[in-house]
């Protein structure tokens, strides 16, 4: 029996999970759910943004459905105090080394892109980053001062079997699409990188129906804009795909509307909307649940292997968008905009009986 936890934190984050959690329970009726607190939320309740027991359970489930964590009441508390510290806390003990951010222009939507129609149309890529290794966390960082000159420093290290695992990750996430892996780099320059790009080649021949392609990241950035089209699974180190991800993001022009999935092994795995907690519409029935609902398409695809139900979620968004169907965000001149509860009865309307 699978369960997930389902943390729905702070600010609209309680709003867009529920619709997104009746969502699941429409598609996978056997799923069960259990909730459990984190960020500022859980501070309120146990002083802590990760509380033990919600940590453990999030061990016992692997699988977690998370809203958002955040807003303006805990921002004066000190660092390893503040919601989002749960947030990381949660990624590090699962062991998350994946961070998977599809950017799929949805056609109904093609307008909200700050790009030209012509630079967006068939646009569906996403961006699997390394999150847990790389420079963020690399030995020696710090400062020094060397002959009377201050400097400061961080390494940027990769060991072969980090970089296999998110590669396998990249290889198989290609095979369930369009199967090419398109490898972020800087190897002209890094050593590490071209490292990187050894143990990439060294996976491929696992995935012999999966092509792989090499992109220096500052040609990368270039085509992105100008052919992101081209592009199905991209696989980038911590700081490039850092950078790659959020690029891509704003192509599709829409926060509200882009999921998120942080996997490890084991089928463990955290899935979220790519947006915060916008605590300026909290409570008012004003946010887009879709990027949650579509975390949940993420959820029945990654962690529990139910591709059939993450494509009927899909559908059913893309079908209550070329109804016309809009939250606030989306809206655009006279078009009336739909609260948040609206948009998550319409979403189950399109899905039909389960
Ligand atoms: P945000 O993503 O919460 O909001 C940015 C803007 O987008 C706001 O105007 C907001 O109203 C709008 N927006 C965001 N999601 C929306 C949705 N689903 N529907 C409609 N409009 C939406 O970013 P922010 O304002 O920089 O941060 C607010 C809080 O969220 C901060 O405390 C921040 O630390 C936290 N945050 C949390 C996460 C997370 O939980 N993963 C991510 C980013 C920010």
């Amino acid at each position: 029996m699978t369960r997930v936890l389902v943390l729905p934190g702070d600010g609209i984050g309680p709003e867009v999970i529920r619709e997104a959690v009746e969502v699941l329970a429409r598609v996978a009726p056997d799923v069960e759910t259990e909730t459990g607190l984190i960020g500022g939320a859980a501070l309120d309740e146990t002083d802590v943004p990760l509380p033990p027991d919600t940590l453990e359970r999030a061990h016992a489930c692997g699988v977690v459905l998370l809203g958002a964590v955040g807003g303006p009441r805990w921002d004066g508390l000190e660092q390893d105090r503040k919601p989002e510290r749960g947030l990381l806390g949660l990624r590090k003990e699962l062991e998350l080394y994946a961070n998977l951010r599809p950017a799929p222009v949805i056609p109904a939507l093609a307008d909200a892109s700050p790009l030209r129609p012509e630079c967006v149309e068939g646009v569906d890529l996403i961006v699997v980053r390394e999150l847990t290794g790389g420079i963020y966390y690399g030995e020696p960082r710090g400062r020094d001062e060397v002959g009377g000159v201050r400097r400061a420093f961080n390494t940027m290290v990769y060991t072969e079997p980090e970089v296999r695992r998110i590669a396998r990750v990249a290889f198989e996430t290609a095979g369930r699409r369009r199967k090419k892996v398109t490898n972020v780099h800087k190897a002209n320059v890094l050593d590490v990188s071209a490292f990187w790009n050894e143990i990439v080649e060294d996976v491929a021949p696992e995935f012999p129906d999966v092509t792989l392609e090499h992109q220096l990241v500052d040609s990368m950035a270039m085509v992105l804009l100008r052919d992101a089209a081209s592009f199905d699974t991209v696989l980038c180190p911590n700081l490039f795909g850092d950078i790659i991800s959020d690029e891509a993001a704003m192509i599709t022009g829409s926060l509200g509307m882009l999921p998120s999935a942080s996997v490890g092994d084991g089928g463990r795995g955290l899935f979220e909307p790519v947006h915060g907690s916008a605590p300026d519409i909290a409570g008012r029935d004003a946010a887009n649940p879709l990027a949650t609902i579509l975390s949940v398409a993420m959820l029945l695809e990654h962690a529990l292997e139910r591709p059939d139900a993450a494509a009927r979620v899909r559908a059913a968004v893309d079908a209550v968008l070329a109804d016309g169907w809009r939250t606030a965000d989306l809206a655009r001149g006279d078009e009336k905009p739909i609260g948040t509860r609206e948009m998550g009865e319409r979403v189950r309307a399109a899905l039909g009986g389960s």
